[in-house]
C-alpha cells in the first residue's frame, strides 16, 4: 500500500475512508429513522420475587435498520448523543412507553410501573420536565406509573444541578431509579439526599456472583445501604438460579434478567407474564 508522510501515516487508507463514510452514513440513517418509524421498544419485566408478580417493565430501544436489521442501543446511543438526536429520539421513547403503559392499564394491569432510560444529554436538557409532562398528559397516565432510570454517573456528573433536576422529577410524582449503581462513586452524603426511589445494582456485580467472592459482599452491602436509605433495590442481569437465590436471600426487592425474562415486544410480554399474574 502507498504510504504518505514520514510516519507512514496514510490519510487515504481505504479502510479509513470507508470508516468515515460509515460514520456519516450511520448519522444520515439515524436522522431519518424517526420519521420513517424505524424505532421499536421492547420490554423486560422486573419481578418482585422469583415466582411473584411483575412489578413493571423496562422499555429498551431497538432500531429496525432497513439494511443492517435490528440494531441495539449500545450501537447507536453514543452517536445519537454526540449529534443531539437523542433529544427527539428520547422524546419518542417517552411518548411510546407512556402510550403502551396506558394500553396495559386499560387491559387491567394498573399496578405496574413503566421504566424509561434517560441519557446524560436528556437529563441535562432544560426541556426534560416539559417532555415528561407532555407524554404523561397526552396518554393520561398517572405520574406514579412512570419510572425514569438515570445512571449513577449521569446523576453524579454535576451533583448540584442533578439534585435540582431529580427533585423536579420527584415533585411530578415520577419515580427515580439510579441505574448501573456501584460504578459511579456516589458519596454517602449525596446518596442520602438524593430524591431517588430505586437503586439498580450494576450487572457487572451480578455477573461474578458466587458465595464468598468480593462481589457477593458488595451486593450485600448495597442492599443493606438501600434498606437504610429506604430505597428499592433491583438487581439486573440475573442469568442463573445461583444468582437469583443469592440476590433473593440478601433481600433484593426486585430481579431482572434473562433467567426470568428477556426484553420482548409488547404482545409477547403480556403472554409471558399473564400466567404469573393470575397465579
Ligand atoms: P441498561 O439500562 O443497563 O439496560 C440493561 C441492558 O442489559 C439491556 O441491554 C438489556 O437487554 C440487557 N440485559 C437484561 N438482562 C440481561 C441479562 O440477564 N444478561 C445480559 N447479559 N444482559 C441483560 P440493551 O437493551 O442492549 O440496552 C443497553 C443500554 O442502552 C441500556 O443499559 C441503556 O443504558 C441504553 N438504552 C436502552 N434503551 C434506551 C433508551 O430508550 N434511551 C436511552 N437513552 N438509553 C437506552
Ligand atoms: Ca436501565
Ligand atoms: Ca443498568
Ligand atoms: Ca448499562
Amino acid at each position: 500500500t502507498k504510504r504518505s508522510g514520514r510516519n507512514g501515516y496514510n490519510f487515504f487508507e481505504p479502510s479509513m475512508n470507508a470508516n468515515a463514510h460509515n460514520q456519516l452514513q450511520w448519522l444520515q440513517d439515524l436522522r431519518v429513522a424517526l420519521e420513517r418509524k424505524q424505532f421499536r421498544l421492547v420490554y423486560q419485566p422486573k419481578f418482585r420475587s422469583p415466582d411473584g408478580p411483575v412489578m413493571g417493565a423496562e422499555a429498551l430501544l431497538r432500531w429496525q435498520h432497513p439494511v443492517h436489521g435490528i440494531v441495539g442501543p449500545d450501537e447507536f446511543i453514543a452517536l445519537a448523543e454526540r449529534s443531539g438526536l437523542i433529544i427527539p429520539i428520547g422524546a419518542w421513547v417517552l411518548d411510546e412507553a407512556c402510550r403502551q403503559m396506558q394500553e396495559w392499564i386499560k387491559l387491567g394491569y394498573s399496578d405496574w410501573k413503566i421504566a424509561v432510560n434517560l441519557s446524560a444529554l436528556q437529563f441535562a436538557d432544560p426541556h426534560l420536565l416539559d417532555v415528561v409532562t407532555a407524554a404523561l398528559e397526552k396518554h393520561q397516565l398517572p405520574a406514579s406509573c412512570l419510572t425514569l432510570e438515570v445512571t449513577e454517573s449521569t446523576a453524579m456528573h454535576d451533583t448540584a444541578a442533578s439534585m435540582q433536576t431529580l427533585q423536579k422529577i420527584a415533585d411530578l410524582g415520577v419515580d427515580i431509579s439510579i441505574d448501573d449503581f456501584g460504578t459511579g462513586y456516589s458519596s454517602l452524603l449525596y446518596l442520602k439526599r438524593l430524591p431517588a426511589n430505586e437503586l439498580k445494582i450494576d450487572r457487572g456485580f451480578v455477573r461474578d456472583l458466587s458465595d464468598g467472592t468480593e462481589d457477593a459482599a458488595i451486593v450485600s452491602a448495597i442492599v443493606a445501604l438501600g434498606r437504610t436509605l429506604n430505597l428499592r433495590i433491583v438487581a439486573e442481569g440475573v442469568e442463573t438460579e445461583m444468582q437469583q437465590d443469592f440476590l433473593t436471600s440478601v433481600g433484593c426487592d426486585a430481579l431482572q434478567g434473562y433467567l426470568m425474562g428477556r426484553p420482548m415486544p409488547p404482545e409477547q410480554f403480556l403472554q409471558a407474564i399473564r400466567p404469573l399474574q393470575e397465579a
